[in-house]
């Protein structure tokens, strides 16, 4: 659905599993609990992100990239 006929935002999340170093730190302050954790983290609930951008800021591997469409 184009954006602008929507009510709500979607995003996309992003994790580059070279870059991962698997310190988990994305998956312990996502408020919406959208990654899961396997060597690396993978966002296995995108669907549920609130866009804050939490997991971008705490990713010092820059591995996280949100994406608003
Ligand atoms: S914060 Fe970054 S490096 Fe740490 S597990 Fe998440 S994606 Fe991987
Ligand atoms: S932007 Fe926020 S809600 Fe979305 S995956 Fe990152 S920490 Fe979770």
């Amino acid at each position: 659905m184009p954006k602008q006929f929507r009510d709500f935002e979607v995003y996309l999340v992003h994790v580059d599993p070279d870059l991962c170093d698997g310190c988990e730190d994305c998956i312990k302050l996502c408020p919406a609990e959208v990654f899961d954790f396997s060597v690396k983290a993978y966002p296995t609930r995108p669907q549920n992100c609130l866009g804050c951008r939490t997991c971008e800021a705490v990713c010092k591997s820059k591995a996280v990239i949100i994406t608003e469409i």
